[in-house]
């Protein structure tokens, strides 16, 4: 269980800093498999050239920074959980090099609000157009650290969705991330189904939940993966990348769909790092991501029982 622990925390934290060279590209551009690394190949126009290889950049941030807030206060509490975030957003709290970059739209929006004293339920987009995957890309430390009910997982998932993301759809793509998550831990033989046939049941009396779940999510439609800043893209690109047999392979096959590479492959790397565990993550990998010593301390305090 650790090793899976610790895989995912550094698979998201890789997948994201893997795919930050790449961002904005479209597939066609993307360098074949081999030479996609933290330094992409020499006269690869990289995206954030300012930025060191190696570095997370907002998902691990926002990632770490709802790890820290459930650690600190044993729940759930949006309260703490904004402040943290914007500590991350105007301080660089959990950024490497105290460097924010790479802040998507609805959550700068959101998160300026929370600064200026809107309640946390009040702060994020709840229209059509804003199902970003802002809320997605951070939620796995839900899933890690939980030890409530599926039923409860999936309500802290809308909860820590709306601070940025309050659409139904959002909500639910982290809701159905979170319990695809615990499945994966739980050696589950079908861990999307699985995750994907409770969700059903929990959202049995609320119509809005389950339309957008059958409507828009379509949880066993053949997706259209391009690798998208939409919250529906995201998570079926990372679902479909993560049915590569190695981690390494899904970072790569998460970063070639282009586009959002840094969060397609940290929603694929949190997951793909749950399923091989931390002691089958690439050692360069390892050892050549920046910033380390900021999340220790968590790690230690999520790994003990
Ligand atoms: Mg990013």
């Amino acid at each position: 269980m650790s090793d899976q622990l610790k895989g995912a925390l550094y698979g998201l934290l890789i997948g994201d800093a893997l795919g930050v060279p790449y961002e904005f590209k479209p597939p066609a551009e993307i360098p074949p498999s081999p030479e996609i690394e933290y330094t992409p190949p020499p006269h690869f126009p990289r995206s954030h050239p300012s930025v060191q290889p190696g570095t997370w950049s907002d998902d691990g941030s926002q990632a770490l920074c709802l790890l820290e807030s459930l650690l600190a206060r044993g729940e759930l509490n949006l309260i703490d959980f904004s402040q943290r975030l914007q500590n991350w957003y105007f301080e660089g709290h959990l950024a490497v090099d105290k460097n924010v970059f790479d802040v998507g739209i609805q959550t700068r929006e959101a998160i300026i609000k929370l600064s200026k004293n809107f309640f946390p339920g009040e702060s994020g987009r709840a229209d059509e157009h804003a199902n970003g995957n802002g809320s997605l890309m951070r939620c796995l430390p839900l899933a890690l650290w939980h030890r409530g009910t599926d039923a409860v997982l999936v309500e802290d998932a809308h909860q820590q969705s709306i601070i940025t993301h309050a659409h139904p759809r959002a909500q639910a793509c982290c809701a159905l991330y979170c319990l695809w998550a615990r499945r994966i831990l739980q050696s589950d033989t079908d861990p999307w189904q699985s995750a994907t046939a409770t969700l059903r049941l929990l959202y049995q009396n609320r119509p809005d939940f389950t339309y957008e779940l059958e409507d828009h999510i379509r949880p066993e439609s053949p997706p259209i993966c391009e690798g998208t800043g939409y919250v529906v893209d995201c998570l079926h690109s990372a679902r479909i990348a993560c049915r590569q047999d190695s981690f390494e392979a899904v970072v790569k096959r998460a970063i070639a769909f282009g586009n959002d590479t840094d969060t397609t492959a940290c929603v694929a790397g949190g997951i793909a790092g749950l399923r091989f565990g931390f002691s089958q993550i690439p050692a360069r990998f390892i050892q050549n991501l920046r910033g380390q010593s900021l999340f220790a301390p968590l790690l230690t305090q999520l790994l003990t029982p």
